[in-house]
């Protein structure tokens, strides 16, 4: 493909003017606020040298609340072609993450190929480096994936077909032109991840075969609000999904939620399954509806005690930090993710008070934490420094972190889980 970016205009309002704010999923300026913590860096702003400044530039995030559809969203929209450009996360490092990807591509393989001498045309969004199609691949898809990092050309390099481009209505219209349109669309992690999501499902709904399916996999709201997430709230991270906002998004678009499932990833995500409204299959999303009714997910004063825990977390975690320093403790990190960085920079957690960042992904090794700047080690180089406690900063791979550090590294010492309230086992 010879494009590089759909050529549509960001829809911003004038530079300087104070436009209200507009819900990305219906456009909407009834919002209310949920929670504002501050001035960030960008928590993928990694550096190399002490004397880059990348990092520094800090940016408001807030978190607010759309009065007419329900959706969980932040102000703060930051250019997508400076988030996405250099993406140093790759899906697939994890055995908890291999282990899903198999589970995820087998239960696609059962519910939509029908027939063994069929290979039905799936489209994957935000496809990453093909970690996932090669699963769908191997399972009987024809696949395609659609990512706007430096990581679609790898996965076409390893023979995974890709299309770099962010995922819209016109990206759409060149893939029916082209391919035709998908069986199955599939779409992990990329509603809350979308500036531009009514364009994104514009694209969904035109790419969709009338017969079509398309799952959605997303962290869930309700697992943020209760086990107090809050460090998976950062500037890439635009949306925090409810059953209801995707209901009303996917209904806007004349789309209807056939099945609604839930799984492990991600600290606890969602997988909703949908169709077009006219489809031969009936609407089956109300039990989950009517749960979220009952624990007011979708309205604002069920945000309230979550905003008060999120202050309460980061006075305890400096707490428990300033002490063990004062007590001439080593403590160190695991887990370099977006959401620790999040974190350390909310709590303002300094490398005195944590003296490095392990992470496993080699890509990250040798870079500095943005903001904070505590050194991004492997976690050989982590056990080293003979730590007395390992703060796990990738807390949703909590159990292999443990089992990785105890049986691989024969690390003896303790942990500090940092959510819902800090706590060391
Ligand atoms: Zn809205």
């Amino acid at each position: 493909m010879s494009n590089q970016h759909p050529a549509h205009a960001e829809s911003k309002g004038q530079p300087g003017a104070e436009a209200p704010f507009a819900c990305r999923g219906c456009l909407s300026t009834r919002t209310s606020l949920v929670l504002d913590m501050g001035q960030l860096p960008l928590a993928n702003a990694f550096v190399r040298l002490p004397t880059d400044t990348d990092d520094q530039v800090r940016e408001q995030l807030t978190l607010v609340f759309c009065e007419a559809c329900g959706l969980v969203q932040i102000r703060e929209a930051i250019d997508r072609h400076k988030l996405f450009s250099s993406f140093l996360w790759v899906i697939g490092t994890s055995e908890t993450t291999k282990a899903y990807a198999r589970s995820f591509s087998e239960r696609l393989r059962e519910r939509y190929k029908p027939r063994a001498d069929q290979s039905p045309f799936l489209v994957e969004i935000a496809s990453n480096d093909g970690f996932f199609l090669e699963h769908y691949r191997q399972v009987g898809f024809d696949v395609l994936g659609v990512d706007p990092s430096n990581l679609a050309a790898e996965a076409a390099e390893r023979g995974l077909p890709s299309i770099r481009a962010f995922f819209g209505r016109a990206v759409a219209e060149q893939i029916v032109s082209t391919r035709g349109r998908a069986d199955v669309i599939v779409a992990r992690n990329v509603l809350g991840h979308v500036s531009e999501l009514q364009d994104l499902v514009a694209g969904m709904k035109h790419l969709l075969a009338p017969n079509g399916r398309m799952v959605l996999e997303s962290p869930y709201a309700f697992m943020l609000r209760d086990e107090v997430q809050y460090d998976t709230i950062f500037h890439e991270h635009l949306s925090y999904l409810t059953v209801h906002a995707v209901d009303a998004l996917m209904r806007r678009y004349g789309m209807k939620l056939t099945e609604v499932g839930y799984c492990r990833m991600n600290g606890g995500s969602f997988v909703i399954e949908v169709a077009h409204e006219d489809a031969d299959v009936p609407a089956n999303a109300q039990s989950a509806l009517d749960f979220e009714e009952l624990i007011d997910l979708h309205r604002p004063s069920g945000w309230r005690r979550f905003a008060e825990a999120v202050p309460a977390q980061r006075a305890a975690l400096r707490t428990l930090l300033t002490g063990l320093e004062a007590e001439g403790r080593c403590v160190v990190g695991y887990g370099a993710a977006a959401k620790a960085m999040t974190m350390l920079n909310y709590c303002g957690i300094t490398p005195q008070l944590l003296r490095a960042m392990g992470d496993a992904n080699p890509r990250k090794q040798g870079l500095l934490c943005p903001g904070v700047r505590m050194p991004v080690v492997s976690p050989e180089a982590l056990m080293a420094l003979e730590p007395d406690y390992i703060l796990i900063g990738a807390w949703n791979f909590k159990d292999e972190i443990i089992r990785f550090f105890r049986e691989r590294l024969g690390y003896q010492n303790k942990f500090i889980v940092p959510l819902p309230m800090p706590y060391v086992i």
